[in-house]
């Protein structure tokens, strides 16, 4: 069948939930994807920030092989070794306590509002304990997380939301304080804005939320679903600001793959939240996603991912910031590591997505007027200058 064809047949059938680019990728090696004609293309976004460590990595791939021979599923009921494992490489890169695995970042955002409710709960019993969220922030689309998700456009049809949501300004900490009343239980954010528009956090703004926090026993929720794994040049951004959080969820690069996400506790709220009969999930934590986790933590250790992030991301950051002198169009670039955004002026975003693409570079948005760049962790500076040749002409 044509490329075409792939459309035609997936338009019939799927549910039109997304306005598609019209390529189908067959496969991939490395930080280069390939569609059903052959044509190659230079991957900035990494399946949406989830392939850090490019496509086809031999060992990865060989763990799965072995996990599928072995075991896929076996349910919560019982231990299995991948579970074990994953959760300590987790809690140790981290410096947290407790890891609940789940299937997506969305349910790890439903994990941590139960955790801070439940918590909240224990300690005075009351049903109306609220949480504050940010503008512009974005947690995912099951109701749980759409309601903390500062976002009026995706929110409005799906009315009414789970109740006791506020919503403060990102880097506004007086915001933050005018929405806190007896009632808060938590103040959820992420480290970097990353659907919002790329904008990470002020130190003094996490620094600041912290001390509210610890002053009124809320608890702090860290969403590095898409900042975390490293892509900051920090295995986790808040590990930056020199900040500690409460609970901390993570998925996309998580499993670099395989759908899995995890919510991780401190050792406190461990302790004083979630027990057994609170919260369950059938697939979470099943086998081969968790010997994913563990293979890609394995991965990061042995290729000092991190550490590459930091020494090869002020190359990305000079490169774009070139751009933004050069283009009268290109007003600002935001950004930590490898989660970077170009502020566009008065051109259509989509169609420079769409232009890339048919220059053979896989990039995206964010918000309204930002081009994302999500690259696998593993790019060299050889490859950012292709990028910047690919993105140039795309530009013209
Ligand atoms: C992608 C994302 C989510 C949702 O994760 P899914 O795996 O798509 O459910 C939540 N928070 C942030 C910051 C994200 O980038």
């Amino acid at each position: 069948m044509e490329m075409i064809d792939y459309m035609k047949q997936t338009d019939q059938y799927v549910l039109h939930t997304y306005n598609r680019f019209p390529v189908v990728f067959e496969r991939g090696k490395g930080i280069r994807l390939y569609d059903t004609n052959g044509k190659e293309y230079l991957d900035f976004m990494a399946g949406i920030a989830v392939f850090a460590l490019g496509y086809g990595n031999e060992i990865y791939n060989a763990a799965l092989k072995d996990q599928i021979d072995k075991i896929i599923h076996t349910s919560n009921l019982y231990y299995n070794i991948p579970m074990a494992e994953a959760a300590q490489k987790l809690a140790e890169a981290s410096g947290m306590s407790k890891v609940f695995f789940t299937n997506s970042g969305t349910e790890a955002i439903e994990g941590a509002i139960k955790v801070a409710r439940k918590y909240a709960w224990l300690k005075d019993g009351s049903t109306d304990h609220e949480i504050i969220a940010m503008n512009h922030s974005f947690h995912g689309r099951s109701l749980g997380a759409l309601s903390v998700t500062g976002n009026a456009y995706y929110q409005e049809p799906f009315k009414p939301l789970i109740g006791g949501i506020r919503f403060a300004d990102f880097n506004n900490l007086d915001s933050v304080k005018e929405q806190i009343t007896h009632k808060t239980c938590a103040i959820i954010l992420e480290t970097i804005q990353g659907e919002g528009g790329i904008y990470p956090a002020e130190e003094e703004f996490l620094k600041g939320v912290r001390v509210l926090c610890d002053e009124k026993d809320i608890l702090l929720i860290l969403d590095e679903i898409q900042c975390g794994m490293g892509r900051s040049g920090y295995m986790f951004a808040w590990q930056k600001y020199g900040v500690k959080t409460d609970v901390l969820t993570c998925a996309k690069a998580l499993g670099c793959g395989v759908p899995v996400g995890a919510f991780v506790l401190n050792e406190k709220i461990a302790e004083q939240s979630l027990v057994p009969g609170d919260h369950g999930t059938t697939y979470g934590g099943n086998p081969l996603a968790c010997r994913a986790v563990s293979t890609v933590f394995d991965l990061f250790a042995s290729e000092d991912i991190v550490a590459h992030v930091q020494e090869t991301a002020p190359y990305l950051e000079k490169k774009l910031d070139e751009l933004v002198d050069e283009y009268d169009f290109i007003s600002a670039r935001r950004g930590k590591g490898f989660i970077q955004g170009l502020v566009i002026e008065g051109r259509k975003i989509g169609k420079i997505v769409g232009k890339c693409l048919e220059k053979g570079l896989v990039v995206i948005s964010a918000g309204t007027n930002v081009l994302r760049f999500l690259p696998p962790l593993i790019i060299r500076e050889a490859d950012i200058d292709e990028m910047i040749e690919k993105l140039r002409e795309a530009l013209k």
